[in-house]
């Protein structure tokens, strides 16, 4: 898939259009996601025009890989929600309903988060 410029978090990458920013440094950038599905539900995205984690790896240079890993690591640090417990998901493509077409982690914590999926094989 081609990276479309004009989706909503290269805008918000780009100080287009705003968001309530958590985390930001070189290679991430991390905002609260704007319809949240848990008490803590923050997005963590690269600083480059990846679509998906495949495409990420594929092109992106190995410091922004380990930077963006690192970043996702740090804002669950700095949320506070290690001992409590946490989940990071990336949906990738139209079976797992991806919304927007730039590489995001989901970060959901704040309440019990039930089953991984909801049981149907
Ligand atoms: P996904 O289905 O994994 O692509 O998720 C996209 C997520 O982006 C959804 O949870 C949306 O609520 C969220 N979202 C869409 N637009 C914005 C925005 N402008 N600011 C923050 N989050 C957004």
């Amino acid at each position: 898939m081609t990276y479309d410029p004009n989706n909503v978090f290269a805008k918000i990458l780009r100080g287009e259009i705003p968001c309530k920013k958590v985390y930001e440094d070189d290679f991430a950038l991390a905002f609260h996601d704007i319809n949240p599905r848990a008490p803590v539900h923050v997005l963590v995205i690269p600083k480059g025009p990846y679509v998906s984690m495949a495409d990420f790896t594929l092109k992106a240079p190995a410091e922004l890989v380990a930077g963006f890993i690192r970043a996702v690591g740090t804002v669950a640090r700095q949320l506070g929600v290690e001992e409590q417990g946490y989940r990071i998901l990336a949906n990738s493509g139209a079976n797992a309903h991806q919304e927007v077409p730039h590489l995001h982690i989901h970060i959901f914590a704040g309440r019990p988060l039930g089953p991984m999926l909801v049981e149907r094989k």
